[in-house]
């Protein structure tokens, strides 16, 4: 099957060029101009528009149990969302029950996202309990595809790890190609916070954020990059929040130590006072780490924008407000924490290009081709090259849209973004060559989203 996408202005991470686009089966075959295909080749007119790489979100958390419920998506609604927002690869976490091996874990979450997913995706393992028999398995992932290992320094008393866990996991990371990703926020700070808290009577959502305050993420993040530096292993920081932890960041950058940091679309938009919306309405904005103070969104854009931060995420992790969020409606911390975002992340993203924050250029690599490269997907994943899976955006940059939540595809009782006006949308996405999303609308075949082995992390 021959696919053509005509004049439309391709956007890679490093260049902006007026092309054809063909596509014969799953891959890229030509880029050029004026391209001849045969007769029964489908041709779709990009004229002004931009052709992006897919997006590849490497922070999603599908069907995934956690404080005691589970996430809003499973494989099916999660990535159509995705497709619809302009993502074509997601990377999804594994959480590891104790007692449980990283393998058996995996294969529940495979058993969870076969003919299901709408999009390629694959797996994260994560290791809460470094046993000796889960020491043995981390050898192993490779060979499944599987390359990276999250850990948790927060969390205390639930997935919360020791420094010994984690510098024998940056240890045995290195002797394999696997990389490290911490979450980075001192979990017994924050304990010792909470718990203060609520013996104050402090019970209400904005409470979220004066409990876990950016020292407490700056503090663990510093903590991760010495320990990397220790065994002399990279290490990936996810959801960074703010100045403090950036910091520290470009601090260990600075004396040589690989560690790398993402942020998510909700740190470039909402702050503290998002917590302390009327009625509950605050707890749609408990996420880890926090919504900080209101001079951090800005912070973080030029964060993004000047390469101290390499990549956006969308951290999705979506709890509806009613029943789920409501959990915690006496207890702040008992509001499962996490936010929907795996469709606006592109979108919202964009927005910084429309304001001179980033070039095209920068929103392409943050969306796409860093992640891909960091996570061991590219050039398959992430550019617009030869030999690349057609794995497409055709994005039309004046369309309009006013968020809300039935303006989208998830299958969440809410959005973050409610009510805020865009310029700027995927239209058309194809999925290595099939044309899986028109008009911002899922016309492709749920299942026909395909594991995605990962290479190792080089570099
Ligand atoms: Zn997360």
């Amino acid at each position: 099957m021959h696919l053509l996408i005509k004049n439309g202005t391709l956007v890679t991470a490093a260049d902006t060029f007026i092309a054809d686009v063909e596509v014969e089966g799953e891959h890229i075959v030509r880029v050029g101009q004026d391209l001849q295909t045969p007769d029964d080749t489908r041709v779709i007119d990009a004229t002004g528009k931009y052709v992006f790489p897919g997006g590849v979100d490497p922070h999603t958390h599908l069907d995934t149990p956690s404080q005691g419920t589970t996430t809003a998506d499973d494989y099916l609604t999660g990535t159509i969302a995705a497709a619809c927002g302009g993502t074509t690869s997601i990377v999804n976490f594994c959480f590891q029950q104790k007692g449980k091996g990283l393998n058996e874990v995996l294969d529940h979450f495979a058993a969870r996202a076969v003919d299901k997913a709408a999009i390629d995706y694959g797996f994260h393992a994560m290791i809460s309990d470094l046993t000796e028999s889960v020491f043995d398995e981390i050898s192993g992932l490779p060979s499944r595809g599987v390359t990276s290992i999250k850990l948790f320094m927060a969390y205390r008393g639930a997935n919360m790890v020791d420094d010994r866990t984690i510098v024998r996991t940056l240890e045995a990371s290195v002797d394999n190609g696997i990389l490290v990703m911490v979450h980075a926020e001192n979990g017994d700070a924050a304990d010792l916070l909470q718990q203060q808290h609520l013996r104050a009577g402090k019970i209400a959502p904005k409470y979220h954020a004066t409990s876990r305050p950016p020292r407490v993420e700056a503090e663990a993040t510093a903590r991760a990059a010495a320990l990397a530096e220790v065994v002399n292993a990279p290490v990936y920081v996810v959801h960074v929040s703010c100045m403090e932890a950036v910091e520290e960041i470009q601090r260990a950058r600075g004396r040589g130590v690989n560690i790398m940091g993402e942020t998510c679309t909700h740190y470039l938009y909402f702050d503290e006072r998002d917590l302390d919306r009327a009625g509950f309405e605050g707890a749609k904005y408990v996420y880890t780490p926090p919504p900080r103070n209101k001079h951090q969104p800005a912070y973080m854009w030029r964060a993004i924008s000047n390469g101290s931060l390499r990549v956006v995420a969308s951290d999705h992790c979506p709890f509806n407000f009613e029943g789920q969020k409501t959990l915690g409606a006496e207890d702040f911390t008992l509001i499962p924490n996490g936010a929907p975002g795996i469709e606006e992340r592109l979108m919202f993203t964009y927005q910084g290009v429309n304001d001179g924050r980033l070039t095209l250029n920068r929103f392409v690599d943050l969306v796409s081709t860093t992640p891909a490269k960091i996570f061991g997907l590219y050039p398959r994943k992430g550019s617009i090259a030869i030999g690349s899976d057609a794995d497409l955006v055709i994005w039309n940059p004046t369309a309009e849209l006013t968020v809300t939540k039935p303006a989208l595809h998830q299958n969440v009782d809410y959005t973050l973004y409610e009510g805020k006006q865009i310029v700027g949308l995927p239209e058309t996405v194809t999925l290595r060559g099939q044309v899986i999303v028109e008009n911002r609308q899922y016309v492709g075949t749920p299942g026909s989203g395909r594991f995605l082995a990962r290479n190792s992390y080089v570099g």
